[in-house]
């Protein structure tokens, strides 16, 4: 079965969560599940393969990027098992009064509500090729912000990748000039 077709068929749709009005689409049966969740994580990590943007940073080592930082908290399950797969770092992007040490911080708009995201400012060496990989992708403005975030510490963004583009919400066209991959896009 094709991959953004066996996302879709493990997906469960949560109406009115975590507010009234919000489809919230739930993707944890795809983790769940082995094989879902092997080629979700060999797709995520192909996406930098694909990206323009990342094949012109990209070293004579060959390698499509350098550090993988995912996005709290789903997008830690994922991060971490691209950068395991390809023997890079990985670097967490959590919620405010999380990180302990020094920091730089971005606030940015929920699709429900506002929030603020930090990434310890030692975390992203100046040049460093980045990944950035979340489950969803809504309206844009979570990974806006850590796109933000990892640029303000001289990191280059590689690519972004996500499960699922939930495509009326616009998150792609705020994200430009970086593409977004999505292996299933809704
Ligand atoms: P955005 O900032 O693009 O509006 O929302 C994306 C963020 O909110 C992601 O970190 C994602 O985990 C979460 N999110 C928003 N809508 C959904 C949804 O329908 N399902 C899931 N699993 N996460 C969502």
């Amino acid at each position: 079965m094709p991959l953004d077709e066996l996302i879709a068929s493990l997906t469960v749709d949560v109406p009115d969560h975590p507010e009234p009005g919000i489809l919230f689409r739930d993707l944890t049966p795809v983790f769940a599940s082995g094989p879902a969740f092997r080629r979700m994580v060999a797709g995520l990590a192909a996406a930098a393969a694909s990206d323009p943007r990342a094949a012109a940073v990209a070293t004579s080592a060959g390698r499509d990027f350098d550090v993988v930082v995912g996005v709290e908290a789903r997008g830690f399950l994922l991060a971490a098992a691209v950068a395991y797969d390809r023997g890079v770092g990985v670097v967490p992007v959590r919620k405010a009064g999380k990180l302990p040490r020094e920091r730089v911080a971005a606030d940015y708009a929920l699709e429900y509500g506002t929030a603020t995201l930090e990434l310890h400012s030692d975390s992203i060496r100046a040049g460093a090729r980045v990944l950035v990989v979340d489950d969803v992708l809504a309206t844009g403005g979570t990974l806006g912000a850590t796109v933000e975030l990892v640029e303000r510490l001289g990191g280059v963004v590689a690519a972004v990748s996500v499960v699922v583009e939930l495509t009326a919400l616009g998150g792609r066209e705020r994200l430009a000039p970086h593409t977004v991959h999505a292996l299933w896009a809704t």
